[in-house]
């Protein structure tokens, strides 16, 4: 095969790396990225050495999660190689093509020069040891999708969608994708985002404003674990848009996300 998991000189690429879990899914706008920096925070929170790669080249979220906007990651040489230093925001390793660019200014980034991002910061960024290093991807199907699972040896996919019938469609071609021969990548489960919405003043109250159960019965479907239901709650894109991911704070959100965690783990 065309797998190329070692670097020129040989070396096998991340090789202190556990876990490689790529977060996908088939539209924009489901809530990857908000799963995607969670769930690495709450991978951090219990105990594991965590790395977050943004690779949505298009449209990279990270650096406004973690609140790490304005900050540019070091280059040192080793073996005269510049190796990138990962920015570390609560415990978690980060790197994204939003460092590197103008946050206002848009990149227009062809296929080649996406996937040899990505490249970079497989094999230039000093990850170190970690348990779990996880790839937020740009939505659908890509040609990023396509070096990542030829540069690294990927452990598993976490589709996310919401319920509603057209992000399930594109789910539908994310999942058979990561199950075509030449990708063949393990799907660890599907996560079901803005599931319900519960009003304060009616806290037993469940309204599916997306629809009902769509990420269960698609995990059904393919036969693939259901990792289970994130709520809509207001808190959790406040915590996005204000750089402090909804996992760091108590409440139904950290639980969802801290479950989430635990499923990935085992
Ligand atoms: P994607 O990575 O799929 O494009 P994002 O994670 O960027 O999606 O989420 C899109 C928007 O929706 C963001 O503003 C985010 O804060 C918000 N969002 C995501 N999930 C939820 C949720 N469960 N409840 C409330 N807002 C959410």
């Amino acid at each position: 095969t065309s797998q190329v998991t070692t670097t020129r000189d040989n070396t096998p690429l991340l090789p202190n790396v556990k876990n490689i879990i790529a977060i996908a899914s088939g539209k924009g706008g489901v809530g990857k990225s908000t799963t995607a920096s969670n769930l690495a925070v709450a991978l951090a929170n219990s105990g594991a050495k965590v790395g977050l790669i943004d690779a949505d080249i298009s449209g990279p979220s990270v650096p406004t999660m973690f609140n790490v906007e304005a900050e540019q990651p070091a280059v040192k040489q080793e073996n005269g190689k510049n190796l990138i230093i990962p920015i570390e925001q609560y415990g978690v390793k980060l790197m994204s093509i939003g460092f590197l660019t103008p946050s206002d200014s848009a990149v227009v980034w062809r296929g080649p020069m996406a996937s040899s991002a990505l490249k970079q910061f497989i094999g230039d960024v000093e990850w170190g040891a970690l348990d779990y290093l996880l790839i937020d991807l740009p939505p659908g199907t890509s040609d990023i999708h396509l070096t990542m699972v030829q540069t690294i040896p990927v452990t598993g996919a976490v589709i996310v969608t919401t319920p509603q019938k057209v992000a399930l469609a594109d789910a539908t071609k994310g999942l058979s994708m990561f199950r075509q021969a030449q990708i063949n990548v393990p799907i660890l489960g599907v996560v079901e985002n803005m599931a319900y919405f519960t009003p304060e003043e009616l806290p037993n109250n469940k309204y599916y404003l997306f629809g009902k159960e769509g990420g269960r019965r698609l995990a059904e479907k393919f036969e693939v674990p259901f990792l289970g239901e994130i709520p809509i709650v207001q808190s959790i894109r406040e915590s996005g848009d204000s750089g402090f991911p909804a996992v760091m704070k108590a409440g139904i959100t950290e639980k969802a996300f801290s479950e989430l965690a635990e499923s990935v783990a085992r």
